[in-house]
């Protein structure tokens, strides 16, 4: 018997075939697509969320409606699923722990307790060698004038916890009134980051499957506006050293967090050629839409084999492809879409568009660069 042979036989007994059932925390759009991805592969979701009108309860046999703090309501969906998964970061740590008791949660803990708050992830990052932008914790109102002399201006003043699309981000420019800065943030405490002049904003979403085997998807380049990304670009247009390092660091944050899943890993291209995290997402993430066209496996299918123990699929990329965010009335555009024979249209069944609001997306293919 080879040495590995335990490991493989191991491996058989873990590995949730076709059919099993998947627990999904969240009902947007990441849950919807990765349900559309889960179900072509012969499993079905159950998604858990505490709203009625989510876009991923319209493509999944199985619904709990219940907040995440109720401990009795995530106790019983554990017990109609093989493994939990989860679309947005920030479900609570009790949540996490009752589910986890029952059930493999995948991610884990670890990963989740890292991302849900921008300190812990950059004490994570710095610890294990990554380069982050140069930062300062701020756990009171009076702690800001200090980290702004250390820091310089500009800078932005972030929440530590649930900020996210710019949310609780103030800028601190020259003339900034810090107790109005503080109070704009609207959260107890704080990070204050340097303001980075950034030649471009890129991402590389990276699986880890639960034999320890890591892919890497091609790296992008983002433009966001309004603090919202709006296109995402593949591949990024940036140098091979470049491209090799940010997938390597990428690799570096999965392995540490010891992931079974997917990591988004943003980073900003300083434009002295550097490359600095800004921040991490342990599921499926927006700048990674264009895999569903443009790759072999996209990255819900790999989340999908990632839980339930499969080999992960190949991330060749076979096309360029820029991916646009349809954000509130642009959808109204889907027509138009439709009738462009290079355009994948992709709706998320949302009723109301509102401003700010990602009501679905669109990806354009084009022959192959690099
Ligand atoms: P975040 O929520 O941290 O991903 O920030 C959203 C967007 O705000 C980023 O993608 C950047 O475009 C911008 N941003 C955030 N932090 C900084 C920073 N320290 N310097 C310059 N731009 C930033």
């Amino acid at each position: 018997m080879s040495p590995e042979a335990p490991v493989a036989a191991r491996l058989r007994e873990v590995r949730l075939p076709p059919g099993s059932r998947i627990g999904i925390l969240g009902g947007g759009q990441l849950g919807r697509m990765t349900a559309m991805a889960a179900a072509r592969l012969g499993y079905s979701c159950h998604i858990y969320c505490p709203s009625e009108d989510e876009p991923a309860l319209q493509v999944t046999p199985a619904h709990t409606i219940a907040p995440y703090e109720d401990t009795v309501s995530l106790a019983a969906f554990a017990d109609t699923v093989q493994v939990v998964t989860f679309e947005f970061e920030n479900v609570p740590a009790e949540a996490a722990k009752t589910l986890a008791a029952k059930v493999p949660v995948r991610p884990g803990w670890k990963a989740l307790h890292i991302a849900q708050n921008r300190l812990r992830e950059k004490d994570f990052l710095t610890g294990i060698g990554v380069p982050t932008v140069a930062f300062r914790e701020v756990a009171q109102p009076s702690a800001l004038a200090r980290a702004v002399e250390d820091l310089g201006r500009p800078a932005v003043l972030k929440r530590a916890m649930l900020g996210y699309d710019g949310k609780g981000q103030v800028p601190i420019k020259a003339g900034t009134v810090l107790d109005e800065a503080w109070a704009a943030m609207g959260a107890e405490r704080g990070v204050l980051e340097s303001f980075i002049e950034f030649s471009s904003e890129i991402s590389v979403i990276v699986a880890r499957g639960l034999d320890g085997t890591v892919a890497t998807y091609d790296a992008v380049e983002n433009r966001h506006v309004n603090h919202i990304l709006d296109t995402t670009t593949a591949p990024a247009r940036i140098d091979e050293g470049l491209r090799i390092e940010a997938e390597r660091l990428a690799r570096r944050i999965a392995e540490a967090l010891e992931l079974v899943g997917l990591v988004a890993v943003e980073m900003f291209v300083t434009r002295d050629g550097r490359l600095l995290v800004n921040e991490l997402a342990p599921r499926p993430h927006n700048s990674g839409h264009w895999t569903i066209d443009a790759c072999a496996t996209s990255q819900f299918e790999q989340l999908v084999r990632a839980v339930c123990g499969l080999p992960l699929g190949s991330t060749e990329r076979h096309s360029d492809a820029v991916m646009k965010n349809l954000i509130g009335h642009a959808v109204d555009d889907w027509l138009e879409i439709l009738e462009d024979p290079s355009a994948k249209l992709h709706l998320y069944g949302k009723a109301h568009a509102r401003p700010g609001r990602k009501m679905g997306h669109v990806t354009r293919l084009y022959p192959k660069t690099g």
